[in-house]
């Protein structure tokens, strides 16, 4: 199949992006398989990672990675940061607009710069009650 050709949305396909449409907590690969195997039972873990690589080339979601951990997705393509557990590595969303400032370009070493990233880290509500629970 040439490179840029639009490839035919599969079945299997159009449910994993659906699926992934629905949960708003960032999956790993596991988490969203085992999601779609209670709509497709005979879905395979590969398959699901084959589909999302798809989704990711075509644009329709977004990879996103952290080290040596699991890759997560997202189905949500509006502008937004994102919020990491350093607890359990649960993702949680941030609007853009909650953005403290808005970093300059650097426009030195050469780079024509496309865009940038900003991450967030701390506690989740649940890490956080382990940890009062723990430590009061
Ligand atoms: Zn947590
Ligand atoms: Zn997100």
């Amino acid at each position: 199949m040439a490179p840029n050709r639009r490839r035919r949305n599969t079945p299997q396909r159009a449910t994993i992006l659906a699926k992934l449409e629905e949960m708003h907590t960032h999956p790993t690969a596991t988490e969203l398989y085992a999601e779609v195997k209670e709509r497709l039972p005979r879905i395979s873990l590969g398959t699901v990672y084959r589909n999302l690589e798809v989704l990711r080339e075509d644009g329709l979601i977004h990879k996103m990675e952290f080290g040596l951990a699991d890759a997560r997705f997202d189905a949500c393509l509006e502008p937004h940061d994102h919020i990491r557990c350093t607890g359990c590595g649960a993702v949680s969303d941030i609007p853009a607009t909650d953005r403290p400032f808005t970093p300059a370009l650097p426009t030195a070493a050469g780079f024509e710069v496309m865009g940038y990233r900003l991450e967030y880290y701390g506690l989740c509500p649940v890490c956080n009650r382990e940890v009062a629970r723990k430590t009061g």
